[in-house]
């Protein structure tokens, strides 16, 4: 009991330092996450919110633009149907001169009035009409109000001069028609103008409407895809954790941001996981080892008490015992030593501490010193068990202790559900799956009720009262056969059977157990990884 005690605390300790040893391994495990370029989903946030936000004020500073342009324009045509209007004014005024002789002044006013206007809105003229164009809207209106100058002379010298008079008559008219004619295509021109801004007015809506939902569109796949990625990732992993799968998760994104904090608390969390299965694994063997201690020490008692009833008898008849008879004597004393030896080195194989050993194993001999190290309980309970271990199958490869442990986890379970007359049938034989070994643990004891079954290779799960179960036997079994590359399946029917059957993978691997899908850590190991 003291060495146990020794070797618990010493495990203890070991434990405890290798939890300091991992906890601040997630900084120095994974360089490769701080050289990875800072790209955090705030930063996505802030990018989308200024890309949005510089949209929307181009887009307003835009329509006050285009509101003020049409402003303008629209102040201008008015400028051009007044320009158009004094020209046609003029014109009227210049026709009832000729016919009545009247009004001349009011001509030279209304061709005045259009001069002030064309000089003071030149550059917009110009960019309506032509430059060309334009110069020759000045000369002819030049010329025209040269002409009224010259008729205003003439009409306040009184000079009657029929043919001259003709003459600016006819020149004025020329004039005059093509100060029209471009008049009315400035007025023209500069409606249209207006008339196609207000067209794309009304279309820049639809424009806009159709950039904000592309943009919106291309921004939540992004957005999306950045998040549906590593949660979608997430989920795989926590899937493989769940099915025993402690390898770290791969990056789940180029940059560093927050799920790099999520995946190194991921990390760092399999670590944890990593040493609380070794510390399951440890707790319960120490419970087995209780079990067991209780029977060893039984199970001396034989070799003791023969070995107390031989030296007894040689210490009180040696003088009238044969050499003969006290060589027979000598042999079983050594012979009940050897066999108390046995069963106390059996004990403490299994109690060995250590590191995980992974070696070939073979599984027939593994399951018959598995048998013996519960032979007292197999006694106490009277059951009977029946072996069939195929002989000549390869072997497998794996830790020695953690296979015994989950074997007499079995056998414990199947010895606690039969009665005093019960048998439990144990066998080794080649699994139907090419490649690997299957053990059944099967008892004819009370069996597994069908609501139950799924909850039975859950941790702290049991049925058994308080003191007598701890509910970590099958779950600490199918952690050590997962990371063996194997799996622990169950039949069972209430009242009648329950069959466990364990499959492993022999040692000859074949090359598409590669893919099986918790073996990845175990099979490092097989190939050397
Ligand atoms: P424990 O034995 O400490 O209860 P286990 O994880 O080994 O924990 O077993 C969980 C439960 O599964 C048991 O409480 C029992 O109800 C059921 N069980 C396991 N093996 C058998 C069996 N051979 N026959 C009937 N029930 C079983």
């Amino acid at each position: 009991m003291t060495n146990l005690h020794e070797s618990d605390s010493k495990s203890i300790n070991n434990s405890k330092k290798t939890v300091r040893q991992k906890k601040s391994a997630p900084n120095t495990d994974c360089p490769g996450v701080l050289s990875r370029p800072r790209f955090s989903l705030r930063t996505h946030i802030l990018l989308m919110f200024i890309l949005l936000s510089s949209l929307s004020i181009s887009l307003v500073v835009g329509s006050a633009i285009a509101i003020n342009h049409i402003q303008k324009k629209f102040s201008f045509f008015q400028i051009s149907e007044k320009y158009l209007f004094d020209i046609v004014q003029a014109r009227r005024w210049e026709k009832n001169y000729f016919l009545y002789g009247t009004n001349l002044e009011d001509a030279a006013q209304s061709a005045n009035n259009a001069k002030i206007i064309l000089s003071d809105n030149l550059e917009k003229v110009t960019i309506i009409l032509s430059p060309e164009e334009t110069a020759t809207v000045m000369q002819h209106l030049d010329k025209y109000r040269e002409l009224l100058q010259e008729l205003t002379v003439l009409e306040k010298n009184r000079i009657k001069n029929t043919e001259k008079k003709h003459e600016i008559e006819t020149s004025l008219r020329e004039h005059g028609a093509e100060m029209v004619k471009l008049a009315a295509a400035l007025v023209h021109n500069e409606q249209n103008s207006i008339n196609a801004m207000l067209k794309l007015i009304q279309r820049i809506p639809v424009y806009i409407l159709a950039v904000v939902l592309l943009l919106t569109t291309f921004l939540v796949c992004f957005f999306v895809k950045r998040l549906i990625k590593p949660l979608k990732l997430l989920v795989e992993s926590t899937q493989k954790i769940a099915k025993g799968d402690f390898s770290p998760i791969p990056p789940m994104c180029k940059y560093r941001g927050e799920f790099t904090t999520v995946e190194l608390a991921i990390n760092q969390m399999i670590q944890e996981l990593q040493l609380r299965e070794v510390a399951m694994v440890e707790s319960h063997k120490l419970r087995a080892i209780g079990t067991l201690t209780a029977g060893v020490a039984h199970e001396l008692n034989n070799p003791l008490n023969n070995i107390m009833l031989t030296a007894h008898a040689m210490l009180e008849d040696h003088k009238d015992l044969s050499e003969d008879e006290l060589l027979e004597m000598i042999n079983d004393l050594i012979n009940e030593a050897d066999r108390s030896r046995k069963i106390i080195r059996n004990l403490l194989d299994f109690a060995r501490e250590g590191e995980s050993i992974s070696e070939p194993v073979d599984l027939g001999v593994l399951i018959n010193e598995t048998i013996k190290l519960a032979q007292n309980q197999i006694k106490v309970t009277g059951a009977k068990i029946e072996t069939q271990i195929q002989t000549h199958l390869p072997q497998i490869r794996g830790d020695k202790q953690q296979l015994k442990q989950v074997f007499l986890n079995l056998i414990l379970n199947a010895l606690d559900a039969v009665k005093k007359d019960g048998t439990i049938k144990i066998s080794l034989k080649q699994a139907d799956n090419p490649g690997f070994l299957s053990v059944q643990v099967e008892d004819n004891g009370c069996g597994i009720p069908a609501y139950i079954l799924p909850n039975i290779f859950d941790p702290f799960f049991t049925t058994k009262g308080p003191g007598k179960g701890t509910g970590l036997g099958l779950s600490v079994s199918h952690g050590i056969v997962t990371i063996h590359g194997g799996q622990i399946s169950i039949e069972s029917e209430e009242g009648k059977y329950s069959r466990f059957t364990v499959i492993l993978p022999a040692l000859h691997v074949p090359a598409d157990l590669k893919s099986h899908n918790h073996s990845s850590r175990w099979m490092d190991m097989l190939t050397g990884g």
